[in-house]
């Protein structure tokens, strides 16, 4: 293949832009912000689920309480009963007497139990509450943690993309002058070769791979035509040729 030296620079040209797209495209996917997102994603979701089952808890606890209250109530309005039963002076029977003076102690006892009950339900229910409250301030704060990690994300992203824009345009104007032949083939050798499909011979050096040409190899491309299209024997790339190729 041949090409006109200049195109062979030129090409050196779309070299770098399509190097700056890649660093552009790599910096893009490996934002930390992208781990600090996947973690925050992970911690908000976790919270929010322990936020559930902490308000399922509370509201168990204060079904619970309303429950141990009622039998409170209950108890103390039978005792209130057989009490003013008592006083009424209606009961004359010793045995029936007696009766009610067991059951009214009994009740009393049964309040007691109770009462304590309702005591040890309010501990739980107030342990319930500030659990709720605890896990929705970590909540609120993982809320702002994300948000934030993601206004960081975009930010970059923006300033990427703009960037990129313009060497986009850049990139444009440089290959729609060189040659459509001498452009598939650094294009096939750029998907080949990772990203680089041209590289500039240089004080005897492949910048492609590195390879440092012997005096003799080096005489030998020195020597073909000006046009002539030479690819590295080591890693198969365009190789071009300027002022600085060494000698
Ligand atoms: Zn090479």
């Amino acid at each position: 293949m041949n090409a006109a030296p200049a195109d062979q620079i030129r090409l050196l040209d779309l070299q770098a832009i399509d190097s700056r797209l890649d660093q552009l495209a790599h910096r893009r996917r490996s934002l930390p912000e992208h781990a600090e997102i996947e973690k925050a994603t992970a911690d908000h979701t976790a919270l929010k689920d322990l936020v559930v089952a902490a308000q399922a808890q509370l509201g168990d606890t204060t079904r619970e309480q309303t429950k141990a209250e009622q039998d409170v109530d209950q108890v103390r309005a039978r005792a209130a009963r057989n009490q003013l039963r008592l006083d009424s002076g209606a009961i004359t029977s010793p045995k029936d007497l007696e009766n009610l003076q067991h059951e009214i102690g009994s009740l009393a006892k049964r309040q007691a139990d109770l009462e304590d009950v309702v005591l040890e339900v309010m501990e739980r229910l107030e342990a319930a509450q500030t659990r709720v409250i605890e896990l929705t301030a970590r909540l609120d704060h993982s809320t702002v943690v994300l948000k934030e990690a993601e206004q960081r994300r975009d930010a970059a992203f923006a300033e990427i993309d703009a960037e990129a824009e313009k060497v986009k345009r850049d990139r444009e104007t440089v290959a729609a002058v060189i040659p459509a032949d001498l452009l598939k083939l650094y294009t096939r050798l750029r998907e080949q070769q990772g990203g680089v499909g041209a590289a500039r011979l240089y004080q005897r050096r492949c910048e492609g791979c590195r390879v440092e040409f012997s005096i003799t190899d080096l005489n030998a491309i020195k020597a073909e035509p000006k046009d002539a299209v030479v690819r590295c024997e080591n890693c198969g790339r365009i190789l071009v040729r300027t002022a600085d190729s060494g000698a």
